[in-house]
């Protein structure tokens, strides 16, 4: 285990802040990590939690001070965190094929204690969790991804979807095989999944069932591809008037989309191809936090981006976000 204490009094800005009404400001707030992804803000706390797959972390970042803290998982690739209802020192985390429940304050160099409750695909070594986030109800959405031996190329069709109720440990599997189980939101009604597996290229729907967790009725509501667009679809998160923001990995940018319409709304550029994840955040949930990756960048791709890996906020965009959800665990770690 290891600590580390960051200032982030080098953020740069990359807009002027005197830029107009409706124009996003973005703007780099962390010292970069390896593989940024992940993100959950912690509206409770107002922290921004975020993950380094590669570099196993689990990092906090607190806006009002500047600070970053991390904790450190030997293991495996560590690649979700969802706080606990009702706790303010308890996370879901995901590393390897484990999904962790984990106390810690935020502040300390180790977590007070680390439980593994639930593991999946012991017979597929190379496979990893991927992306995820819990519904209103606290059921926890999840997928995996098969190896991946060069950086970005993973081997197809390995991976699956689950739901996973963190109180009986149970898990449901909802889709296989799927290649990068990645960005999944849902509706304010909770009506609609929407769901990404990054190398279709697209960002589907699907029917959800809010009390039985069954999904149904997939179907495409964006499609990069069509739309002329560099690069793949990674993580997403969904604003206060129902449209998606959808983050695009070797593709320097954020979009918006009206999944009701297939409409592109709005691009936001960010100054980093690999652009992996999205959540909104702050006081009044109007800034975007996007996570950004290095993980297999040469050291000349490092160069001519030299913010790759990390955490953006994005200000300006005259929109709001909501509240992410917590994980149900009604039992202690032990
Ligand atoms: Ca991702």
């Amino acid at each position: 285990m290891w600590f580390s204490l960051f200032l982030a009094a080098a953020a740069v800005v990359m807009a002027s802040t005197a830029a107009a009404p409706g124009t996003p400001v973005v703007r780099s707030v962390t010292p970069p990590v390896d593989h940024g992804e992940g993100c959950y803000w912690d509206d409770r706390t107002q922290v921004l939690y975020f993950v380094d797959i590669a570099g196993e972390l689990v990092n906090r970042y607190n806006p009002a001070t500047g600070q970053v803290t991390n904790i450190h998982f030997e293991g495996g690739g560590v690649s979700l965190v969802v706080p606990v209802a009702g706790s303010l020192d308890e996370l879901v985390v995901t590393r390897g094929h484990d999904v962790l429940l984990v106390r810690w304050d935020g502040k300390s160099a180790e977590p007070e204690s680390v439980k593994v409750i639930i593991s999946v695909e012991a017979d597929k070594p190379g496979n990893r969790f991927n992306d995820g986030k819990a519904d209103t109800t606290g059921r926890l959405w999840l997928g995996t991804m098969g190896p991946e031996p060069v950086p970005g190329d993973v081997t197809p069709n390995q991976g699956s979807l689950y739901s996973v109720d963190t109180n009986s440990d149970n898990v449901v599997t909802h889709l296989s095989p799927v290649s990068v189980s990645n960005g999944l939101i849902w509706s304010h009604d909770d009506k609609f999944m929407y769901y990404i597996d990054s190398p279709t290229e697209h960002v589907d729907v699907f029917d959800y069932d809010i009390v039985t967790g069954d999904i149904s009725n997939r179907r495409t509501v964006f499609d990069l591809t069509s739309n002329n667009i560099t690069g793949v679809p990674d993580g997403m998160t969904i604003d206060a008037n129902d449209n998606l923001w959808v983050a695009v990995f070797n593709g320097a940018k954020v979009l918006n989309v009206n999944p009701r319409t297939g409409e592109l709304l709005r691009v936001v550029d960010i100054p980093a191809d690999r652009v992996t994840d999205v959540v909104f955040g702050g006081s009044d949930l109007s800034t975007l936090y996007v996570t950004t990756s290095r993980y297999g960048l040469s050291d000349d791709e490092v160069a001519q981006q030299p913010l790759a890996g990390t955490v953006f906020e994005v200000t300006g965009l005259g929109v709001r976000g909501v509240a992410g959800h917590t994980a149900i665990r009604s039992v202690p770690p032990q």
